[in-house]
């Protein structure tokens, strides 16, 4: 038998990536199963975008780049900062990273220690308490339900914070509850941050364009700008521009955490594909009404899944601020049906009726599930249409 580390031991496959995979398999086998899991927008990377990775090939622009990124590419995501979000950046407080997921990764490895903690607020993104663990810190999860419109409070996060805290997160709007936090609610959180300069602040933007009905986006630095030197912004162009597979993803932040990042970076992947980040620089400088498009897109299967969900016995929904997900509270629906857990509730839609979801426990949230609207309006019917069939029997 071979050892393995007590670090791999502590953590799990990303299950999300896991109901995709198994939906798959279903599909292959010849099963009839509409996919409800994917993270990923159902549409094409822009035809401009795809141009300027076929000519970064062409020109030979396929060897190794500086490991934090090309300077192209690093001045567009400072002009993207500015532009979007009034951030100011010096080039060396950029570091570009081999998506989202490795910005963070490298974010906890360069900053924690043995028993440090992280607050993340639950519902949260699958990774960030597995990634916390990986670099041997401590997740420190506050819950927050429906009824408290799946945001923290300024009570909880005062409550959460120790001598250890080294960390919070904050995802708005959310992965998965598609729930944003206003400017309002952003400062409020900030104030109790103030008062604990210990604690730096992670604000993953990742979902920064998917915004529905013209509101505005705000993250904790925008609504708290004294809060600068102890605050890292985590984006990247794999939800905006449908450019999950290129593998992009960028942080801003204090210059000694982004050296120590990108310290990290040199000694595992170095930088990220220099063809992808000629493809990322086109999409942050080039016309950007690919991603309203995709919003409005969005926003119009949001609406239906609104109205249908919530008409379904037992499931009971909140409308999401952003992204391509909803979260619906599926309890009434497990309690009429006998089962004890959001996990044998997905199974049993995906083996009664083909439909392939993520359980809310994943999230850290028992009792939900996370839909992506991430696909066409008719799956969207139909799996509307079969999951009403499975919970009324
Ligand atoms: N952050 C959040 C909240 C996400 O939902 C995701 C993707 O699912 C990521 C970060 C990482 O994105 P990627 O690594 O694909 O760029």
């Amino acid at each position: 038998d071979i050892k393995l580390s007590s670090r791999v031991q502590r953590i799990k496959p990303s299950p999300t990536l896991a109901v995709s995979a198994l939906a798959a398999q279903l599909k292959a086998q010849g099963r009839d199963v509409i996919g409800l899991g994917a993270g990923e927008p159902d549409f094409n990377t822009p035809d401009a975008i795809k141009e300027a990775g076929i000519t970064a090939i062409r020109e030979g622009k396929t060897k190794y780049t500086a490991v934090d990124g090309t300077p192209g590419l690093k001045q567009a995501i400072i002009e993207k900062f500015k532009r979007d979000n009034g951030h100011h950046f010096e080039p060396d407080q950029i570091l570009v990273s081999c998506g989202g997921k490795q910005s963070f990764f490298n974010l906890c490895q360069a900053l924690l220690d043995a028993g440090d903690e992280v607050i993340i607020p639950a519902p949260y993104w699958v990774s960030y308490p597995d990634m916390v663990l990986l670099a041997d810190g401590n997740p420190v999860i506050v819950p927050t339900g429906k009824d408290q419109g799946f945001k923290m409070t300024p009570a909880q996060l005062e409550g959460a914070i120790t001598p250890r805290t080294r960390l919070v997160v904050l995802n708005s709007p959310s992965n998965p509850t598609g729930v944003a936090y206003s400017r309002e609610e952003l400062a409020a959180l900030g104030q109790v941050l103030l008062r604990h300069p210990h604690v730096l602040v992670a604000t993953d933007d990742m979902y920064e364009h998917m915004m529905f009905r013209g509101a505005p986006f705000c993250n904790i630095l925008m609504a708290c700008p004294d809060l600068e030197d102890r605050t890292i912004v985590l984006n990247g162009v794999s939800k905006a521009y449908a450019m999950t597979g290129w593998r992009i993803g960028y942080a801003g932040g204090p210059k000694p955490l982004i050296a120590a990042m990108k310290k990290i970076q040199s000694q595992s992947t170095s930088n990220p594909t220099s063809v992808s980040q000629e493809a990322a620089e086109a999409a942050l400088n080039g016309d950007q009404s690919c991603v309203g498009e995709m919003c409005r897109a969005f926003q119009e299967r949001h609406d239906y899944l609104m109205e249908a969900l919530n008409a379904i016995p037992g499931v009971e929904c909140l409308p999401s601020d952003g992204t391509f997900y909803s979260f619906p509270s599926v309890q009434g629906a497990m309690d009429k049906l006998g089962i004890d857990s959001d996990v044998k509730f997905a199974e049993h839609l995906l083996d009664q009726v083909g439909v392939a979801l993520v359980p809310g426990s994943a999230f850290g949230a028992d009792g939900y599930v996370r839909i992506s609207f991430a696909t066409s309006m008719d799956n969207l019917k139909q799996a509307v249409e079969r999951i009403g069939r499975a919970v009324t029997g």
